[in-house]
This record gives structure tokens, C-alpha cells and sequence, in this order.
């Protein structure tokens, strides 16, 4: 009876093909050997899935998107992570709202509007004072009253040499 019931649960006992293979399937160590590989390969199958996971919810910000690339992942086994890693976003989220940050930022100071130094008013590149605070911002031409920006040595419009105050104040 007990006979009867191994062979009944070892099929490769019946496949007379393998002739001398039959023991080595048919055996212990065989079982245990496929079953730890089984095992191992049930283990890395669920890894990469987990990484695919872990990488795509890093790279993809849509929830539909996210949730094909960890289908993905898990089926076919292997074969999707290894697809997944072909067809992934490039780039990082972080990586990517950074740099957006940094374009914002270097748009912002390039369009900025120039202001007044006190009060922070708006004012335009050619006044001469602060319309709100009376703030002095720029010296005026000594002949043709253009304003004039601190570091220029001569006026561009008529160039009449810039004297600065303390060179006025030395003569
Ligand atoms: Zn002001
Ligand atoms: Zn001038």
C-alpha cells in the first residue's frame, strides 16, 4: 500500500525515456535540490519586483503609469524588470523638480523688475531717484543729465568722463 502511494506521487518513477535518470529524479536529493531553486527563484522573482517598485515610484509620478510599470515588474518574471529598465523615465522626480526649481528661480532673478535698495518700490532703469523714499539711485550725466550706472567711467550717450564724488572732492 505504501508502495503503491510513492508511486502513485513520483511520476518520473513511470518515464522509462530517462532510463538511468529515473533514480536521480525519482530520489530525495532531487526534490530537495528543485525545491531550492524553486525557492530561490520565487525569492529573486519577488526582489525585483520589489525594485521595480521601489525604482518606478522614484521616476513616475502618474498613478496608472506607476501601477503597469509594477505589473511590469511582476509578470513576465525577470523578463519585465529587465523591460522595465529599457522604458523607465530617465531621470529622478527629485532630479527633475530641482531643476525645474532652478529654471523658476533663474527666470525669476533674470525678469525680476529692478526696485529700490530702501523701500523696495519698483522703479525703472532710468530714474534717477526713488519715486517713493527719495532714495538717491543713480548720478545724472554731468551734461547730458542720463542716468548712470555706478560702474561706468564714462556716459554712454555723450561721453562726457564720470566723476565720481570723491574724485570731485579731491579736486
Ligand atoms: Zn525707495
Ligand atoms: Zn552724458
Amino acid at each position: 500500500m505504501r508502495d503503491l502511494l510513492l508511486l502513485q506521487t513520483t511520476p518520473a518513477q513511470d518515464d522509462d525515456l530517462f532510463g538511468s535518470f529515473k533514480d536521480f529524479f525519482g530520489s530525495p536529493v532531487w526534490l530537495v535540490l528543485r525545491n531550492v531553486v524553486l525557492f530561490f527563484l520565487a525569492v529573486f522573482w519577488i526582489a525585483s519586483a520589489y525594485w521595480v517598485y521601489k525604482d518606478a515610484r522614484r521616476r513616475i509620478e502618474d498613478p496608472w503609469l506607476l501601477a503597469m510599470a509594477v505589473a511590469l515588474g511582476i509578470f513576465p518574471p525577470f523578463l519585465g524588470p529587465l523591460l522595465y529598465m529599457f522604458f523607465r523615465p530617465p531621470e529622478y522626480l527629485e532630479d527633475v523638480r530641482e531643476r525645474e526649481l532652478e529654471i523658476k528661480a533663474m527666470e525669476e532673478s533674470l525678469g525680476e523688475a529692478a526696485r529700490c535698495p530702501v523701500c523696495r518700490a519698483v522703479v525703472e532703469p532710468q530714474f534717477l531717484a526713488c519715486p517713493v523714499c527719495t532714495t538717491k539711485l543713480k548720478e545724472a550725466c554731468r551734461r547730458c543729465k542720463a542716468p548712470l550706472e555706478p560702474l561706468w567711467q564714462v556716459c554712454p550717450y555723450c561721453e562726457t568722463p564720470v566723476e565720481s564724488p570723491r574724485a570731485v572732492e579731491n579736486l
